[in-house]
């Protein structure tokens, strides 16, 4: 899942291997350009805490394309 060259488009550290999917999930399905975590948290006004149990969640559940 972690393409070379993806970085954060706001604080340009290197996106997790579940921020582009987390992204696409929460922010927009066809995102050619990604926030990592913490930028994504930070814009949605939530915790990064959240954003993980949300990742958890999605990955554990199964149902989600996108993980
Ligand atoms: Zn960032």
């Amino acid at each position: 899942m972690i393409k070379n060259g993806s970085f954060c488009i706001k604080c340009k550290k290197p996106l997790e291997s579940d921020a582009i999917p987390i992204y696409r999930k929460l922010v927009n399905r066809g995102a050619e350009e990604f926030l990592c975590i913490g930028c994504l948290a930070d814009s949605l006004g939530v915790s990064r805490k959240e954003i993980e149990n949300l990742i958890d969640f999605y990955t554990e559940s199964g149902t989600c394309a996108l993980f």
